[in-house]
This record gives structure tokens, C-alpha cells and sequence, in this order.
């Protein structure tokens, strides 16, 4: 009896691995097509106004500027492209240094919201310590400010008009601090709130590259916090809006 039932857990074990794997393969898969596409795009917009100035089309030397400042951009557009795909691979491959410190999130935020307030008029951005006097937690300090960054230039990116409200709040449980980062812009479908974090998805993928992003700063954004020992995840606001919660293990002790 025993051997059988030991034998049954095998067998489930061995079709959880394989599932794993098909999953990685798919993945993997969709990855190297997102890859393809996403630089195929801005290289056939180079190589069609490298033509039009080698043709004569571009005849005049406002048009030549012109030509060349989209050639210029879309080269910048690769070259983030290809700086983002860099990290992703890194944390991937577990390759990226991480040198955690001890930070207190209320302090940061605190600062945080005073820079980009003044860096962006346009937006409203509010922060609500909650009743955490001091927040803190071990993190790298570069690869926080990079999750930060990638959540902020999202709401910038997926916002409803010209202007747009970030509300940024704490709330310390137990062992744990955790963040929530909402806005009012588009928000996504219930549905889905994993699927952002996979590499290259896009909720509309005709946008796609017309908003300037990767279709990587939320599958980066996951693995720098689960590599802080936290978790993350998106939720669809009712009434329109993105609310993301990042969970941190609280750090011992005063910052
Ligand atoms: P991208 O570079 O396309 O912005 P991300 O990985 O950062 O890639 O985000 C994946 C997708 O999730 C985006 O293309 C967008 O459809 C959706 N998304 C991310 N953040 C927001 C947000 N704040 N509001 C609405 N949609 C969002």
C-alpha cells in the first residue's frame, strides 16, 4: 500500500515538472516572438526613411531633419528596448547584483512624491503614510527606484486625459509593509491582472509600441520584487484605474 501510494505522489510530481515546463516552453516561445516583433517594428520605420533620403524623397532640408530625427528616435526607442531586455535576461539568470539596505518606505515616499510633484505638473500625486510611522524594509535601493519608476511611467503612459491622479499608501502589518500604487487612467480588464506581468503582453497590443513601452517593465518589475522576498500583484479599480500592491517582509529593528 504504501509503495503504491508513494508511487502515485510520483507520478503527480512528474506531471506537475512536466506542466512546468510546457508552460516555460510556451513562454519562452511567446517571448522570442514579442523579441522579433517588437524590433522588427522601428527597424522597418529606419530602414524606410534611410530610403526615402538615399531615393531623394526627402528633398528638402526640412524633410531631411525630419527624416532623420524619426530615424534618430526609433533608435533610441531599440536601444531602451534592448537595455530593458538586457536587465530582464540578467534577473532571469539570476545575474544582477542586488545590495540591500535598510530603507524606511514612508521616509521615501515622503521624499518621492515632493521630486516627482515638482517633475510633473500634470499630475496629482498624493501619498498616505497610513498609520506607519516608520515602514522598513531590506532593498536595493537602484532596483526599487527602478519598480518605482517602471509603475510611475505606466500611469503616466495609460492615463485617461492629459493629466492623471496617483495615490501612493502604506499599510504596515505584522511582518509585512505593504504598498499599494493606484491611478485613475484606463485601467485593464479583470481578467487580466496577471497577464500584464508576462513579457510582451499588452492589453492593446495595436498601442503597442505607440506608447513607447517595452512590454517588459511589469515582467521586470515582478522578478526585482520577488528577488527582495516580496510579492506583487494588479488590480482592476472599479470605477476605472490600476492598483497595484507590493508586499515586502518588514526589516527588524529601527531604520
Ligand atoms: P509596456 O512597456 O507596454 O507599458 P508593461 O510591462 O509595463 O509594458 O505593461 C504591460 C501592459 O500592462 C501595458 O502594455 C498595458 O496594457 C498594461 N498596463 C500597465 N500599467 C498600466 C496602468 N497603470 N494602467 C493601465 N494599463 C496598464
Amino acid at each position: 500500500g504504501q509503495v503504491c501510494e508513494e508511487f502515485d505522489e510520483m507520478r503527480l510530481r512528474l506531471k506537475e515538472s512536466k506542466q512546468a515546463e510546457k508552460r516555460y516552453e510556451q513562454q519562452r516561445k511567446q517571448m522570442i516572438a514579442g523579441i522579433s516583433h517588437d524590433l522588427s517594428t522601428p527597424l522597418t520605420a529606419i530602414k524606410g526613411y534611410v530610403s526615402g533620403i538615399l531615393d531623394g524623397i526627402a528633398d528638402t532640408p526640412e524633410k531631411r531633419e525630419h527624416y532623420l530625427r524619426t530615424i534618430y528616435d526609433r533608435a533610441c526607442d531599440m536601444d531602451k528596448m534592448v537595455d530593458s531586455l538586457f536587465l530582464f535576461s540578467k534577473l532571469d539568470l539570476d545575474q544582477e547584483p542586488f545590495h540591500m539596505e535598510r530603507v524606511d518606505l514612508a521616509a521615501y515616499f515622503k521624499d518621492w512624491c515632493k521630486e516627482a510633484r515638482e517633475k510633473l505638473p500634470g499630475m496629482e500625486i498624493a501619498f498616505h503614510p497610513g498609520p506607519c510611522a516608520s515602514a522598513p524594509v531590506l532593498v536595493d535601493r537602484l532596483q526599487f527606484d527602478r519598480v518605482v519608476t517602471n509603475l510611475l511611467d505606466n500611469s503616466i503612459k495609460y492615463r485617461k486625459g492629459d493629466s492623471g491622479k496617483i495615490e501612493i499608501s502604506l499599510r504596515c502589518t505584522g511582518n509585512t509593509v505593504a504598498l499599494d500604487f493606484q491611478d485613475d487612467g484606463i485601467g485593464i480588464a479583470e481578467g487580466e491582472t496577471e497577464k500584464i506581468f508576462e513579457s510582451f503582453y499588452r492589453t492593446d497590443p495595436a498601442r503597442g509600441n505607440a506608447a513607447g513601452g517595452s512590454g517588459l517593465g511589469l515582467a521586470i518589475v515582478r522578478r526585482i520584487v520577488e528577488r527582495m522576498g516580496g510579492r506583487v500583484s494588479a488590480h482592476a479599480r472599479e470605477g476605472g484605474g490600476l492598483r497595484m500592491t507590493i508586499t515586502l517582509p518588514k526589516a527588524e529593528g529601527d531604520v
